[in-house]
């Protein structure tokens, strides 16, 4: 094995550098970007929908899959409008925010402490000409048919949770399943964020993965810290550093009326600490409120007991799109090499990384057995091919894309058999047997060291 170690290396400083590789790359962009961006709203292009479908994956197999207590569901994003009214989202789902009468611009009654952007010292928002804060309903509606009456509004739903209240009884009765049990979902979830910011972090438009659980009063405590750890182990499983990552418990002035308790998993991003997911007990709250909106009766009866009782939900709720955000944050890399040669890699952990490996002929004369391998390879991962360029030139770009390993295709491999393989970290150097080379990438994929 050969190597070549960086000298030097550095993390993520300011977000504008991210947001450039993730637009040059095709990772993260603006949505409608030729008619000059929508404000809160993202495209994921090739390699950011590969990292996005890698990290859903991951946590519909450890949350639905690798369990027999947990149901899976794909509900539709616009519900019955009186759901959010039972969910008290109608009434409650607002941020207070003040105008400045000035500039006529619109702020977070909690985040006045920031330089305002239309002053032209570093005036802060609070000096500026407010109003009272007045409450903002973060809803998104829409109309449906073809009348404009109020009979028409609808909701794009503000999380994913509220259809698995709505469905638990169809659920449980259809999959035949006992307390304790969950329903988990992924989709999309809609919020009109006053002010959307630090890139993808706040948006109008973004996808959470949630679970809700159900149990009997008697074991929320129990469900709770099992529902923590769980969700701990699997952020750190995705290569958090252990200093880039904590737990908040919420204070009591900061649950919701019906919450008992409420943690939040942080990442420390470069803007700061910031929760990527909540792990919250929301008691009875939802199915009771359910039941009394929709005149349905939401609880269970405990077949030894007979016991008549509306579940408890401990639920573990995590933004995608800010889960994503935290793993190019974490990853991101500049180091100089030898020589104040430089690079930009992104050290994503191989399960989520959009391209596993990169098969790269050395020549284009050899592009007809390298064009075989990728084939082959493509049969068990996502693989890319590329004859374009200097060899130095084609492993920067894998490394700013996050690719694990770059399999080249050498003139001596058409005497050997063997591919050099480099691997995206240590840079280190590895011949491998053409016969074995699938079977040798899986096994250094998998590797959780
Ligand atoms: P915040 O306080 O940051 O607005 P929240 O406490 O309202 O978040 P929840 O309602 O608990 O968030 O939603 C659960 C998860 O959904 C959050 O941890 C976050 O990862 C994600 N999420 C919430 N709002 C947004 C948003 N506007 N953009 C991207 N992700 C979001």
């Amino acid at each position: 094995m050969t190597r070549d170690m960086p000298d030097a290396s550095r993390r993520l400083e300011h977000m504008d550098e991210l947001v450039s590789l993730c637009a040059r790359r095709g990772f993260i962009f603006a949505s409608s970007e030729i008619y000059g961006g929508i404000n809160g709203f993202w495209d994921y292009g090739p390699l950011g929908v590969e990292l996005k479908n890698n990290l859903k994956s991951l946590w519909w197999q450890r949350v639905v899959r690798e369990r027999e207590d947990v149901e899976g569901l794909d509900s539709s994003i616009i519900s019955h409008p009186r759901t959010w009214e039972a969910s008290g989202h109608v009434e409650h789902f607002s941020d207070p925010m003040v105008d400045c009468r000035t500039c006529k611009r619109r702020f977070r009654a909690d985040q006045t402490d920031e330089a305002c952007p239309e002053a032209p010292s570093q005036r802060r928002v609070s000096e500026c000409d407010l109003t009272e804060p007045r409450n903002f309903n973060l809803m998104l509606q829409t109309r449906l048919g073809a009348s404009e009456d109020a009979a028409s509004l609808a909701y794009l739903r503000a999380e994913t949770c509220q259809p698995i209240f709505t469905d638990f009884k169809r659920v449980r009765e259809s999959a035949r399943q006992k307390l304790p049990f969950g329903i988990a979902q992924i989709g999309k979830a809609f919020r009109n964020e006053i002010n959307p910011r630090n890139f993808t972090f706040r948006s109008r438009e973004f996808e959470q993965a949630e679970l809700e659980f159900f149990c009997h009063g008697s074991e929320r405590e129990k469900w709770f810290q099992h529902w923590l750890e769980e969700r701990l182990a699997f952020h750190r499983g995705l290569g958090f550093d252990a200093d880039h990552l904590r737990t908040r418990p919420h204070d009591s002035d900061e649950l919701a009326h019906y919450a008992r308790q409420a943690v939040d998993v942080e990442f420390l991003f470069p803007f700061g600490w910031q929760e990527i997911e909540g792990i919250h007990d929301r008691g009875d709250w939802d199915l009771s409120r359910h039941s009394e909106y929709a005149g349905k009766d939401l609880g269970v009866t405990d077949l030894e007991t007979k016991e008549r009782f509306v579940p408890m939900v401990i639920e573990t709720s995590v933004g995608i799109d800010r889960t994503c955000l935290a793993l190019l944050c974490h990853a991101y890399r500049v180091e100089t090499l030898a020589e104040g040669d430089e690079r930009t890699v992104l050290r994503l952990h191989p399960a989520v990384a959009p391209i596993k490996a990169a098969v790269l002929p050395l020549s284009k004369k050899l592009a007809d057995p390298a064009r075989a391998i990728q084939s082959e390879l493509r049969r068990h991962f996502n693989v890319f091919y590329d004859e374009a360029g200097n060899i130095g030139r084609r492993y920067r770009r894998q490394d700013e894309a996050g690719t694990p390993f770059c399999v080249t295709y050498d003139f001596d491999s058409q005497e050997d058999g063997k591919v050099t393989v480099r691997e995206r970290d240590s840079m280190a150097q590895d011949r491998v047997a053409v016969d074995g080379l699938a079977a040798y990438l899986r096994e250094r994929l998998e590797r959780t060291d």
